[in-house]
């Protein structure tokens, strides 16, 4: 080669080296989001995921020594700044207003809703005690409405579109036994989500859904009487869950909170852009329309 030329190969060898070492721009940097749920499971992994990406996050949730811990351990090994944390009852129409208007004055802004805080109870309909299945509408239908509209107010008043996702559920597409309580809530929310990306579309206000399979692996929910619940209603016992949802799926893997909060923050960020009104099914292939 030409000295010059070999020169100038040189040259671009180096600057090219030199990129590839310097640090990727984060993707959600500048970014404000707020996680209902946010010291459970899937909350928890998704603010990490999200943390990760360079957003500052506000975690709400109603157990406060699990908002303790998530807030401290965020803060040790991200950055204080970019956590806030809010016990908050996401059924509380004042509160929520008031946590959402604390929040963006802290923040100067919020951009993002993960809307996932969630309880799971269910029973056969004949002994569904109506305080059962107000409690599934409550927290989770009711709950989703009162985050989403205080969402959408700030993302109209701030002008720059805004997104929302939705932590709903398989169970409110697939029926399963002996939940309609849970189920009919889980439907509501996903068409919840699919009323208001119509509403918001105009505004650059997205919103989508994801629907996990069992995640059993770290939530709450599979600690308390929903796992014997389950383990009942498909005549298994209750150590033996995890290993059906498995079998059941068709990459005969079982779903991990890390995998729901990835769905989330593609759906966060502008890797999704032009999408809304959209469902993800994290569920391993698990596509039968009965979930027993
Ligand atoms: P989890 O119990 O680990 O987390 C839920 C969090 O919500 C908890 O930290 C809890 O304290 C909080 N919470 C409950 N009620 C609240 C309220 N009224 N106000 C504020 N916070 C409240 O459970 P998870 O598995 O992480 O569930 C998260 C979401 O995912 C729920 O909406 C659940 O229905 C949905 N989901 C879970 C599974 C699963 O198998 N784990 C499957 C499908 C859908």
């Amino acid at each position: 080669l030409p000295e010059q030329e070999a020169f100038d190969i040189e040259y671009w060898l180096l600057e090219e080296a030199k990129l590839q070492r310097m640090p990727k721009p984060k993707s959600l940097a500048g970014r404000v989001a707020f996680v209902t749920g946010g010291a459970g499971g899937i909350g928890r992994a998704t603010a990490e995921r999200l943390l990760g990406q360079g957003a500052c996050v506000v975690l709400a949730d109603i157990d406060a020594e699990a908002l303790k811990a998530a807030h401290e351990d965020f803060a040790a090994r991200y950055s204080a700044d970019a956590v806030r944390g809010v016990q908050l009852n996401v059924t509380d129409e004042a509160a929520v207003i008031a946590s959402f208007a604390e929040a963006s004055i802290e923040f100067g802004g919020i951009d993002i809703l993960v809307s996932n805080a969630g309880i799971a109870s269910s029973a056969p309909i004949e002994v569904t005690e109506l305080a059962m299945w107000n409690r599934n509408m409550d927290i989770l239908a009711t709950g989703y409405f009162l985050v989403s509209r205080e969402a959408f107010r700030l993302f109209r008043r701030q002008k720059i579109g805004g997104n929302v996702v939705f932590v709903a559920s398989k169970n409110g597409l697939a029926a399963s036994p002996n939940a309609s309580a849970y189920c009919a809530a889980k439907a509501a929310e996903i068409h919840l989500a699919r009323c208001l990306a119509l509403e918001g579309a105009e505004a650059g206000i997205r919103v989508n859904t994801v629907n996990p399979d069992a995640v059993l692996r770290g939530s709450k929910i599979w600690n308390g009487e929903w796992r014997e619940q389950r383990a009942a209603s498909s005549n298994l016992q209750v150590d033996e869950l995890e290993e059906h949802y498995r079998k059941r799926s068709l990459l005969k893997l079982n779903v991990l909170p890390e995998d729901i909060a990835e769905a989330i923050y593609f759906l966060a960020s502008d890797a999704s852009a032009k999408s809304t009104g959209n469902i993800i099914n994290v569920d391993a292939g698990n596509v039968q329309s009965f979930t027993r």
